[in-house]
């Protein structure tokens, strides 16, 4: 994919930690007419059938982990990093170039239509790795702690000790909270978490958009 100068300014990145609520933001900014990049999707993308990055990952790990029809055996990958932190980083040095890659060249497509409009970029662990240089701004979508393991325990029917333990293989949303630009409270009600993101969607310049423009979301 060609690289494109982007203007890393308006460029937004939106993170929180798990069950804090940060689909629920990236939806309320959908609606207000951002153009959200989702790291996710770029995640799946960068190793589907016939990527180089799945060839890298096959050179690097092995056939095995391969589904017989050709997918990338996740559950297979997420054993063998879990178990072991070498192997995790040779996975981040294959996959992360290419996600940062794709984002870019995404984000240059939508600025070419639509210049110095903000551009969301919705990153689950934006804090943890390196993605937040990349961003002129944060926005933080954050609860406290205890509002967090509740919502997780309902979520994913979680019992107290699984909804902590899950919690602790994240960076603390209170220390995210001293590194983010804009902070969420979404501890309340919807309608609260909706003034916010209003709030903040104009602070950085947002702009209301025609749906037609919108059609590829
Ligand atoms: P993850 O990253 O773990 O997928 P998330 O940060 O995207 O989670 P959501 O899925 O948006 O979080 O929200 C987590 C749960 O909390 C969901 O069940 C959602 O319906 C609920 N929730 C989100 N915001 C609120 C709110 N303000 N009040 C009550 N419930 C909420």
């Amino acid at each position: 994919m060609a690289a494109t100068a982007v203007d890393s300014t308006r460029i937004i990145g939106l993170t929180g930690g798990i069950a804090s609520g940060k689909t629920t933001v990236s939806s309320m900014l959908r609606e207000l007419g951002a153009y959200v990049v989702d790291a996710d999707v770029w995640a799946r993308r960068v190793v589907e059938p016939g990527s180089d990055g799945l060839a890298e990952i096959v050179s690097a790990f092995g056939g095995d982990i391969l589904m017989p029809d050709g997918t990338l055996n996740r559950s297979r990958l997420a054993t063998i990093i879990f178990h072991d932190a070498s192997l995790r980083d040779v996975l981040n040095r294959i996959t992360h170039p290419r996600v940062r890659a794709g984002m870019l060249a995404e984000t240059a497509a939508y600025a070419s239509q639509r210049p110095g409009q903000p551009v969301i970029w919705d990153v689950p662990l934006l804090f943890e790795g390196e993605t937040h240089r990349l961003v002129g701004a944060t926005i933080l979508v954050y609860v406290p702690l205890h509002v967090q393991k509740e919502r997780l325990m309902v979520r994913n029917q979680l019992t107290e000790a699984e909804a902590l333990a899950r919690m602790a293989a994240q960076m603390p949303l209170d220390d995210k909270r001293a590194l983010a630009t804009y902070v969420i409270d979404n501890s309340q009600s919807l309608e609260f978490t909706r003034e916010q993101v209003q709030r903040i969607w104009q602070m950085v310049g947002g702009q209301k958009e025609f749906r037609g423009d919108r059609a590829k979301q």
